[in-house]
């Protein structure tokens, strides 16, 4: 739809780091419209990472650029987990940061309510300074936060706990950090699972206090995305109709058809199938059962999240079930079924509108990368990038 598109002006994110004096060196691959979460549904072919296996996504052509070295950083968009999910099956940090602190002007709406820019980048300290260019007020984005935004200090960060920092890193003495037992769920992997217990063992030997929480709603958030999704994509995609900008069929019968075979030929299946099941959610006679419905669970999915933070700082969870599956194993028709259960852990934080960093571990026995995320309250990023790299 947009393969001859060339914007005529710059998203802020682009703007500020160029005014930051960085050199934009491309554009990446994604899914089309950022819809997936494996790289494997563009136009332009599928982005594998760089050991043959799916690259994770949508920005999966992000996470490849940086992990085999050929940027020192990348822009994402995460609206359930697509900055996230690649950054761990590519081996390379991912952050989500709070919703509005980075502002979405320039950036091609998917769920206008829950879409952030995400940073990727092969350490937290990297990713610290392309946030520190790039967050902040912009009176372009009407949802953009007004608080002025203090440049982050990592150094600064490790006052949040008691013990002096050793070698910059954070102290953890005293950090509450929450083990939300929901996300170990169905398809997570043994060796993601030990993982994940092995680094929250080490933390609290090193003086956090490491709990477990409950948080009952994260069973339904998958759906529940899902619904939201698919009814913000049915407005969003309404642009695109071959007139003012994107791929314009040829065929002048009528407005009508022309519309239809422009949307048509060029929207992937996958993007046809949200419109439609979209717009069968809007119907008047569904809007109630499904629409409605899917807003009253994502607030009570929010809730959980207010009332976790009365026992935790940070939450510690996986951020992808598995290692990067083989590639020809993931566009198997079974398992692309699967596909929006890649984000169950990664994709909660984007409906209440938090921060997230998907950080790097250790290696599988396969010799591929295996990653944790941590997520902090709204606007906690100096202390959830400090636990980030204290664990990296
Ligand atoms: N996999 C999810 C989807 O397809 C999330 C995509 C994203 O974060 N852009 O909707």
């Amino acid at each position: 739809m947009l393969e001859n598109f060339s914007p005529p002006y710059n998203a802020t994110v682009c703007q500020r780091l160029l005014d930051a004096g960085a050199v934009l060196v491309g554009k990446t691959n994604l899914d089309q419209f950022a819809m997936g979460s494996g790289t494997v549904d563009s136009i332009y072919g599928p982005t594998k990472n760089v050991w043959k296996c799916k690259a994770g996504g949508s920005s999966g052509g992000s996470a490849v650029a940086v992990a085999s070295g050929v940027c020192f950083g990348a822009i994402g968009s995460d609206t359930g987990g697509s900055t996230r999910n690649p950054a761990s099956y590519c081996g390379v940090v991912g952050l989500k940061p709070t919703y509005g602190l980075v502002s979405r002007h320039g950036l091609i709406p998917l769920v206008n309510s829950m879409d952030v820019p995400g940073i990727l980048a092969r350490n937290v300290d990297d990713v610290v300074s392309i946030l520190n260019a790039v967050a902040g007020h912009d009176k372009q984005d009407s949802t953009c936060l007004t608080k002025p935004f203090k440049k982050i200090s990592l150094f600064e960060s490790s006052n949040y706990c008691s013990r002096l920092p050793p070698a910059n890193k954070m102290g953890i003495k005293g950090l509450k950090i929450g083990i939300p037992i929901e996300y170990n769920c169905e398809y997570l992997s043994d060796e993601v699972l030990d993982m994940w217990d092995e680094i929250a063992q080490t933390l609290q030997n090193e003086g956090a206090i490491v709990k477990e929480v409950s948080m009952p709603h994260t069973q339904y958030s998958i759906v529940c995305y899902s619904v939201l999704n698919q009814c913000e994509v049915a407005s969003n995609m309404a642009r695109y109709d071959g007139i003012e900008y994107g791929y314009r069929a040829d065929d002048d019968h009528s407005t009508e058809k022309l519309y239809a075979v422009s949307r048509r030929t060029a929207f992937n299946d996958i993007v046809k199938n949200r419109i439609l099941t979209g717009n069968y959610f809007l119907l008047g006679r569904n809007y109630e059962k499904y629409f409605n419905q899917a807003l009253k669970v994502r607030r009570l999915i929010m809730n959980d999240f207010d009332n976790v933070w009365e026992d935790a700082q940070l939450l510690l969870t996986p951020t992808t079930l598995t290692e990067a599956p083989l590639y020809s194993d993931f566009i198997q028709k079974t398992n692309r079924d699967q596909c929006a259960f890649q984000d169950f852990c990664t994709q909660p934080a984007n409906m209440a509108g938090i921060p997230a960093v998907s950080v790097p571990i250790k290696l599988s026995k396969n010799g591929l990368p295996l990653s944790l995320q941590i997520m902090g309250r709204n606007l906690s990023e100096p202390m959830l990038l400090a636990l980030a790299k204290y664990i990296e």
